[in-house]
């Protein structure tokens, strides 16, 4: 069973609102096995909506619209649907009463515009909108299901929650269930070309990612249900394990600073950490996360001056040694604020880059077992390379942790 979203408003493709109502409802078909093939924007426009409802009703088994269903000339969803239909738009005296009420109840005069969310077709039905006063309608035209609800994101999901979710599951003979493996140290185009035979594979499918955080593979497999699934998904993880090894640092909703602060608790030990040209990033994350009892804090150094008030010696911050400045600020680091591990980042404080094309920074590591060292050079603006820098350095303490584990 396949699926198309329509979102309707010609605000969205002014580009002053951002389709969240696309992006909620694509993230609920895989539960339902339904598959999601295209998502379309139309303006607030009869014609135009009529030729894209045509599309989608052509070519998909089920139609999810939002928006177009408020009172004035401009919400235009129901005519359409009728226009495609061939039907006569009537008033429906049940719906007329609930929305008199809900005036009503409300203490405001009901004015005669909003009677046109009292209307159906014959091949409609209410989908009721407690939140509003817009109900949704589910029409069905042979195999076809055209589902519009209101566009206000709030109501959206109310009427798909309260109304919509419980028929199509009715509808839905399969989950999709998907499983994220993330690597870091690799380039997309290399770990593409080792997965190239699992691209072919139809079940469970493969896509790839490059995130701040690394590359991600993701495997979609649909079976009749979630355990099924997961079953054909774990020999996949297996392999993907096999042959990135210690390049995969954590799977699905693992972010790098979470991986790091469990291995902390796991391992009862506490870290510190001092950087220098991140303006506080590697503080900031894992100050954030929700496991930082073994985080004891960040010293971030906005000048020379301030490396030196940490206690590093002016030679090593004038110096052209900088991955040693790095591993001095991890030991700086650890023993300014007492903790068991240090982790520093640090740009060359004096030696300014000539390349155009990429900046270099240093990580440093320092505790039990561990002394390390490591360059990166990344390319693009501040923002970029900070985040980036950042994430190489989460990934090189975990790695340096699990490997002394
Ligand atoms: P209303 O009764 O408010 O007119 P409606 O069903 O006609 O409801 P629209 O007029 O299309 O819906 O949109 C109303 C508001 O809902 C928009 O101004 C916007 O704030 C929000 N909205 C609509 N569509 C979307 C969408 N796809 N994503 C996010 N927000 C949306
Ligand atoms: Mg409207």
């Amino acid at each position: 069973m396949n699926a198309e979203i329509v979102s309707v408003g010609t605000e969205l493709l002014l580009g002053e609102i951002v389709d969240t109502n696309a992006v909620y409802l694509a993230g609920q078909l895989p539960a339902l096995g339904i598959d999601l093939y295209w998502v379309s924007q139309v303006g607030d426009n009869q014609s135009r909506l009529v030729e894209v409802l045509g599309r989608a009703l052509s070519r998909s088994d089920i139609t999810l619209i939002s928006g177009g269903l408020g009172p004035t000339a401009d919400d235009l969803t129901r005519e359409a649907i009728a226009q495609l239909m061939g039907e006569v738009i009537y008033q429906d005296a049940v719906l007329a009463t609930e929305l008199a009420t809900f005036f009503a109840a409300r203490g405001i005069t009901m004015s005669a515009s909003n009677l046109k969310q009292a209307t159906l077709i014959p091949s409609a039905r209410a989908l009721p909108n407690a939140r509003g006063t817009a109900p949704g309608w589910w029409v069905e035209k042979g195999k076809h299901i055209i589902v519009a609800m209101p566009g206000p994101p709030e109501e959206m999901k109310h009427v798909w929650q309260t109304a919509v979710l419980p028929c199509l599951r009715h509808c839905a003979q399969a989950v999709l269930c998907s499983r994220t493996i993330k690597l870091f140290g690799i380039s997309e185009s290399l770990a593409g070309e080792m997965m190239t035979p699992y691209f072919e594979s139809p079940n469970p499918t493969l896509g790839i990612y490059a995130k701040p955080d690394g590359i991600q593979l993701r495997f979609a497999a649909k079976a009749a249900d979630e355990a099924a699934a997961h079953q054909l998904l774990d020999p996949c993880e297996s392999i993907v394990r096999a042959l990135f090894r210690d390049k995969v640092w954590g799977i699905d909703d693992e972010t790098l600073d979470s991986v790091l602060l469990n291995l902390l608790a796991q391992r009862q030990i506490t870290l510190a950490t001092m950087e220098f040209g991140t303006q506080g990033w590697l503080a900031a994350t894992l100050a954030a996360g929700s496991n930082t009892d073994r985080y004891r804090g960040g010293l971030v150094a906005a000048t020379i001056e301030t490396l030196s008030e940490f206690g590093l010696e002016r030679a090593l911050i004038e110096g052209e040694d900088i991955e040693k400045l790095a591993a001095a600020m991890a030991r700086r680091a650890c023993l300014i604020l007492g903790a068991d591990c240090g982790l520093s980042i640090v740009e060359s404080p004096t030696v300014v880059s000539t390349s155009k094309y990429a900046t270099a920074l240093y990580i440093g590591i320092d505790g039990p077992g561990i002394c390390k060292t490591v360059r990166v050079t990344y390319s693009g603006g501040k923002e970029r390379i900070k985040r980036l820098t950042t994430s190489a350095a989460f990934f090189e303490i975990i790695q340096a942790l699990r490997c002394t584990a």
